[in-house]
């Protein structure tokens, strides 16, 4: 069996040890495979072990291995999950299910109109990035802004509107790792209970957080999917941060 493989089981027997730890349904968490920086070789083989979603930090290596997946693509969910300037939002909406990153409504209506000539797609799934640590470097909307924002990406034609995703700042502490991942549930819920008869929150249930070293953390804490890379794929060079 190849390596890729078994990481993947690894990963998949801790994400049903951490879901039965703490009362989840392992069905509800989905794994998002980060495969920035490898080959789309190494992408094929976790394929062929069964892994469909896959998330890309930079468009332009991204769309390369899209591209020569392009025979795989029904069978393939790409994610992207990297911060992105607003020149490049038309790849995104050309080749991307989901979209993870979305800070500012600039963004979001690009998407939306980039998108149309992409309809067999179907609609991009979006979350809202929230910067749950108030770390200066990073993006994401402060959590006072979220609902706002989402109130306004709700009614865009050609996106769902599907919740929150947060990085938050790396602690090898489990204690500090859950505090940061309960403030984003505790705002997700928030959101989805003061929306929910609201129209374009009707599909608001993701919530994207938890990396290679604190996915169980994320799982105690409601999070619905994850997004695991070195663990599957091994370590990258070091000058692939970890940024969105
Ligand atoms: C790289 C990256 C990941 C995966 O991180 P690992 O520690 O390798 O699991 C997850 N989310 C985002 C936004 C990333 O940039």
């Amino acid at each position: 069996m190849g390596r890729i493989t078994n990481q993947l089981m690894a990963i998949q027997y801790r994400i049903d040890a951490a879901a039965e730890e703490y009362g989840r349904d392992p069905e509800t968490i989905q794994l998002i495979a980060v495969s920035k920086t490898f080959p789309s070789a190494a992408i094929e083989e976790a394929m062929h072990a069964g892994q469909r979603a896959f998330g890309e930090n930079y468009v332009q290596e991204a769309v390369d291995k899209i591209k020569q997946l392009d025979k795989l693509r029904p069978w393939l969910e790409w994610h992207f999950i990297g911060p992105l300037q607003s020149n490049k939002t038309a790849e995104i909406a050309e080749h991307f299910d989901w979209m993870h990153t979305i800070d500012r409504l600039k963004i979001a209506e690009r998407l939306s109109v980039q998108r149309e000539p992409h309809a067999r797609l179907g609609p991009l799934q979006v979350c809202v990035q929230v910067n749950i640590s108030g770390e200066e470097s990073k993006s994401g909307v402060h959590p006072s802004e979220a609902l706002a924002l989402c109130e306004q990406i709700a009614p865009l034609r050609g996106l769902t509107l599907r919740g929150l995703m947060a990085i938050p700042e790396p602690t090898q502490n489990p204690n500090e790792q859950r505090k940061s991942f309960a403030a984003v549930r505790e705002l997700f819920e928030s959101i989805r209970m003061q929306k929910e008869m609201t129209a374009g929150f009707h599909n608001f249930d993701t919530l994207s957080m938890g990396m290679s070293e604190d996915l169980e953390a994320a799982i105690a804490e409601g999070a619905t999917m994850i997004r695991v890379g070195s663990a599957i794929f091994g370590q990258r060079p070091p000058s692939a941060k970890i940024e969105a």
